[in-house]
Parts: C-alpha cells; sequence; structure tokens
C-alpha cells in the first residue's frame, strides 16, 4: 500500500479518536483507491485524500425539548457537511441511541461516493441526533423534532444542505422537521426530502432505496448469467428498506424466506409476500418488536430468537438493518456453504474483514454505497420536482430509478475492470464515486 495512503490513513485516525466506524470506511475506500493514486499523481499533490476524509463543516448542538412528564430532556445533535464538489450536501439524519461523531462521520464520507455514483449533482453530508424514537410518544417526538431542527435550520437550505431520513426518521419525523422549518424561514421550499405526497413528496420516494437495491442485485446476478426469477432470499431488517426490496423481490419472482427485528428472525419457508409484507409494516407501526407475534399469526414460519438469519440457506442475502450485520464468522460460513451473491442493502453491512473473506472466498459482493443509492438519488428527483414547482408521476420516477441503478452497476463494474480489479464491485464503486468528485474538487481548486 503506498505511503501517502497509509499516512492520510494514520492521520485521520489520530484526528478522529475512537470513532471506529468512521476509520472503517476510510480503510475501505482508501485502499481501493491505490491504482488510481498511483495513475493520478496529480491527486497527492493537490492532497484529494487528506480533504475527502476531513468533512468542510461540522455542526454540533445541542437539542433541548420537554418530556410527557414535563421534564426537560437534552440530547445531542449533529450535521457533518462532508463534501460540495458535485453539490449541495445530501444525505439523511440518523435518531438512534448509540449515534455520536464516528457514526454519522462514516455515514457522511460513504455518502459522498454514494451521491456521486448515482449520477446527479448532490454532495455528501450526515446528521442526526443521539435520540431514542422507541417508546416515546408522538407528541415528545413533535417536539423533539421542531428542537432539532431549531438548531439545525440555519445551516440547510435547498441550494445548502437536504436533509432526509435514515433509521429512525421516516415520514413522521421529515413532517415534523418541515413544518417547523417553514415556520422560521417562512419559504416553502425543499429543504428535506421524503416529504409526505401532498406537500412536495415525491411519488415513489419511500419504497425508493429497497427497489433500487433490487434493481442492482438483478445486475449482479444477470452479469454472472442469473436471474432473479425463483431464487431464495434472505434479508435482515423490517425497516423502509427491507419492505421495499421485499416487495420488488416479490414482483420480479424471487422469494423473501426472512425478516429479522431487533428480538430475532423470521424463516418463511413459503414466502414474505402479500398480507405478509403488510403485517410487517403494521408491526413497525405498533414499535413492538417484530418476528414473535408474525410466527404466531403465520403458521409456516419460525421464529429463531436472538440470530441472525444469515444461517438459513438461500440463493441471496441482503442485510438491510444496520452497519456490521454481516461479520468474520457470518463471510466464512457463506464461503463454506458456497454462497454466490450478497447485495447490501444497509449502510456498510459488512465489516472490512467480512468483505475480505467473501471476496476471497469467491462470494459477488455488491457494496451498500452503491446498492442502496436508489434512495438518495430518489431524494434528488425530490429536489428536482420542488425547485420545478412540479410533480412527477409514480412511472417516471420508477423509470429514472431503474436507469439510475442500471448505470451505477456499470460504471462499478467498468472502474473495477479499468483498474485491475475484474468484476470487484467494491473497489468499483469507490473508484467510480471517487473519480468524478476528484475530477471536480480538481477543477474548483484548493
Ligand atoms: N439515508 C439514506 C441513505 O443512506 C437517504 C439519504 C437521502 O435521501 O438524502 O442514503
Amino acid at each position: 500500500m503506498s505511503n501517502y495512503i497509509e499516512t492520510v490513513i494514520e492521520n485521520c485516525k489520530k484526528n478522529n479518536p475512537g470513532e471506529v466506524e468512521f476509520h472503517q470506511t476510510v480503510e475501505e475506500v482508501l485502499h481501493s483507491l491505490e491504482p488510481v493514486i498511483a495513475k493520478h499523481p496529480e491527486y497527492e499533490e493537490a492532497a484529494i485524500l487528506e480533504r475527502l476524509v476531513e468533512p468542510e463543516r461540522g455542526i454540533t448542538f445541542k437539542v433541548t425539548w420537554v418530556d410527557d412528564a414535563g421534564k426537560v430532556q437534552v440530547n445531542k445533535g449533529y450535521r457533518y457537511q462532508f463534501n460540495s464538489a458535485i453539490g449541495p450536501y445530501k444525505g439523511g439524519l440518523r435518531f438512534a441511541p448509540n449515534v455520536y461523531p464516528g457514526i454519522i462521520k462514516f455515514l457522511g464520507f460513504e455518502q459522498i461516493f454514494k451521491n456521486s455514483l448515482t449520477g446527479l449533482p448532490i454532495g455528501g453530508g450526515k446528521g442526526g441526533a443521539n435520540f431514542d424514537p422507541n417508546g416515546k410518544s408522538d407528541a415528545e417526538v413533535m417536539r423533539f423534532c421542531q428542537a432539532f431542527i431549531t438548531e439545525l435550520y440555519r445551516h440547510i437550505g435547498p441550494s445548502t444542505d437536504v436533509p432526509a431520513g435514515d433509521l429512525g426518521v421516516g415520514g413522521r419525523e421529515i413532517g415534523y422537521m418541515f413544518g417547523q422549518y417553514k415556520k422560521i424561514v417562512n419559504r416553502f421550499e425543499g429543504t428535506l426530502t421524503g416529504k409526505g405526497l401532498s406537500w412536495g413528496g415525491l411519488n415513489g420516494r419511500t419504497e425508493a432505496t429497497g427497489y433500487g437495491i433490487v434493481y442492482y442485485a438483478q445486475c449482479m446476478l444477470e452479469a454472472n448469467g442469473e436471474s432473479l426469477k425463483d431464487k431464495k432470499v434472505a434479508i435482515s431488517g423490517f425497516g423502509n428498506v427491507s419492505w421495499g426490496t421485499a416487495m420488488k423481490l416479490n414482483e420480479l419472482g424471487a422469494k423473501v424466506i426472512t425478516i429479522s427485528g431487533p428480538d430475532g428472525y423470521i424463516y418463511d419457508p413459503d414466502g414474505v409476500s402479500g398480507e405478509k409484507v403488510d403485517y410487517m409494516l403494521e408491526l413497525r407501526g405498533s414499535g413492538k418488536n417484530i418476528c414473535a407475534p408474525y410466527a404466531d399469526k403465520f403458521p409456516g414460519a419460525t421464529f429463531y430468537a436472538g440470530k441472525k438469519p444469515w444461517e438459513v440457506e438461500a440463493d441471496l442475502y441482503i442485510p438491510c438493518a444496520t452497519q456490521n450485520e454481516i461479520r468474520e464468522d457470518d463471510a466464512k460460513s457463506f464461503v463454506e456453504r458456497g454462497v454466490k451473491f450478497v447485495c447490501e442493502g444497509s449502510n456498510m453491512s459488512s465489516t472490512n474483514e467480512a468483505i475480505k473473506i467473501m471476496q476471497d472466498g469467491g462470494i459477488i459482493v455488491g457494496p451498500s454505497k452503491a446498492a442502496n443509492a436508489g434512495g438518495v438519488a430518489c431524494s434528488c428527483i425530490e429536489m428536482g420536482q420542488n425547485a420545478g414547482k412540479t410533480v412527477f408521476t409514480p412511472d417516471q420516477v420508477h423509470a429514472q430509478l431503474k436507469d439510475i441503478m442500471v448505470g451505477i452497476h456499470k460504471a462499478c463494474q467498468e472502474a473495477a475492470e479499468e483498474y485491475g480489479f475484474g468484476y470487484n464491485l467494491v473497489a468499483g464503486a469507490n473508484i467510480a464515486g471517487f473519480l468524478k468528485v476528484a475530477d471536480a474538487m480538481m477543477a474548483q481548486g484548493i
């Protein structure tokens, strides 16, 4: 590995102590850029990598709100505006108890490359808070969202930084934040995406991430002489991403045999389709653990408490829950069992060690920053819809989403081949995403 790359990684670790998730993504991305840096010494001269790993701006703020018992609560809010070389900062907000700068920076850094891969004009950013919406009343969530945006509003705008949802932030939270933002700035503008359909939202945005993942997986299979038809697919998670993924897999003739929640996973050999997918949504809305009640309602399904669905035999695995759900042991077991395809749905689904084991073992891995880019791509289409004061039809959006995902797969494949990685989509995604941003940074000077 080049000294330049190792030095940038070491300095990044020193400058961001303890932020292990951020270190993980920086190492993963920078290592695959080695042949690019070797071919383009001008990037090292312009310190492109040092500039990429340092957010352009990091905002941390206090979020003070009052709970239903009248007690004053204080949380930490964050927005890391990572890179605006190709467009305004764009990326979601994560509300979860484990949120700290290392998580938001890993997500923000990944977002730079993901957004670049979409081919659309959006830079990278991410934000969130160490707030757990689970178990909070609707009124508490509203007061929290209002307090959060009352701090963040001054740093965002339709051409500056456009947040959206991520874990813990769905349509309800976006609604409360948008309402408060509009009151403060007195403008109806598309500063948040993932809005409701009657107030500027995009037809198809909710399912876009999941649909896009399936289109990407379809490209992976087809590039290797296979198709999704009749494939058994094990997915994890039970949020928007898994829901959209399950719906599109069913539509394309594949069978979803697992879903998972915090309580464990469900194995359903008859397939999670039709009313079962709706039931998954219902349970999610209820805020309860979803797997145990699912197995009670649909007797063909079995509930495995406290386990991950990776032990089930399937043709394709799609992690859709959270970061690092596929670890070394899971990867080893995949290799031993002759698994062929893993397509990451959640951001950074696998540890770096797991990716290496899977790829060395001949498994084709679709990286999340490419596979789940359909969500943010549709967010950008929503920004365009708002700026043009218009409404796009579901067919217009879906056609564009499919084209974008096919284009991303092609870009990953071509970049990997050009830089000597063969059909390595993980390296290809990093390289293709990087080149566009680096080119813009070079053109815009220091
Ligand atoms: N949170 C999503 C992601 O990880 C969507 C971001 C957005 O739409 O801005 O890409």
